[in-house]
């Protein structure tokens, strides 16, 4: 919850894109110092701008319940269920809580990927880590027996996610979330299969490293995503982010790579249901 009294304020709807998009990574179920918006008001304003899809993702134990939930009722939502690197540690019973998760990742066709996963060095000291790459573990061999996309959440653990997932062996279909690196950081994760799905920080003035990456990776190993409500692209950094606001993040994606908006559209489009295991 944040105190900043502009975060709650809802940005204006942005101009609509030329191509549907898919925003493949959201938390619709999370407010920001507010209830968050309506679930059905909140697809109803992304599809309004081209944005007709989204992959809902869980991070705890009922927040997963949620997204397998959302993902039964709605066309328009898939679903991700895990424990999120942050969590894993406050599990005294890490056990039963993965057990659900691996219940859940075969609870419905419509939850397609496990995840967030991964690692979170920034948010977690010393004594979860232990926790955190066990999970993450753990995590990868439920992804590749329920053949779901593993959705990693990467911060500051770049070497260490890639170490585990060389270790475990990468499932068939992945997704780097919210990109954090540099080009030579995607590369890595390009030569082992990754899709690399782009956040509203490809945005921000101090990016340079992201929009590095952005350009190096070949146009159909690229996604976008919110990870509403967090990382709201300029100009609205610091307010309640939403999947309508993707198209912002797209534009500037295409400005970067130097391809027509609609062109581009419709490859993240593509590649989002390869990387998510078909159409929806
Ligand atoms: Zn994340
Ligand atoms: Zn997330």
């Amino acid at each position: 919850m944040t105190a900043d009294p502009r975060a709650a304020e809802a940005p204006p709807l942005p101009d609509p894109l030329p191509h549907p998009v898919v925003d493949n990574h959201c938390h619709l179920d999370i407010g920001r110092g507010a209830d968050p918006t309506p679930v059905e008001q909140a697809l109803a304003a992304a599809a309004s701008v081209g944005v007709t899809r989204v992959v809902q993702i869980g991070c705890d134990l009922p927040s997963a319940r949620r997204a397998v939930e959302w993902a039964a009722t709605y066309d328009a939502v898939v679903a991700g269920v895990a424990l999120h690197p942050n969590d894993a540690p406050t599990h005294a019973d890490l056990d039963a809580a993965l057990a659900e998760i691996d219940a859940l990742a075969g609870a419905h066709p419509k939850v397609r990927a496990v995840g967030e996963t991964g690692l979170d060095f920034f948010r977690t000291g010393e004594e979860g880590i232990a926790a955190q790459k066990e999970s993450f573990r753990r995590h990868i061999e439920i992804a590749k027996r329920h053949d779901k996309t593993l959705v990693i959440h990467d911060r500051d653990a770049h070497d260490a996610v890639l170490e585990i997932l060389d270790e475990e062996g990468a499932p068939d279909r992945w997704v780097m979330h919210c990109f954090s690196g540099d080009a030579e950081f995607a590369k890595r994760c390009l030569d082992r299969g990754a899709h690399l799905s782009f956040a509203g920080t490809v945005t921000f003035k101090n990016a340079d490293h992201l929009r590095d990456a952005l350009v190096l990776a070949p146009q159909d190993r690229v996604l976008v995503e919110t990870d509403a409500p967090f990382l709201t692209p300029v100009p609205h950094r610091g307010r309640t982010n939403a999947s309508y606001l993707i198209p912002l993040t797209m534009r500037t994606m295409a400005q970067v790579r130097g391809e027509d908006l609609g062109e581009l559209c419709a490859a993240v489009d593509a590649n989002t249901e390869r990387a998510f295991g078909g159409a929806w």
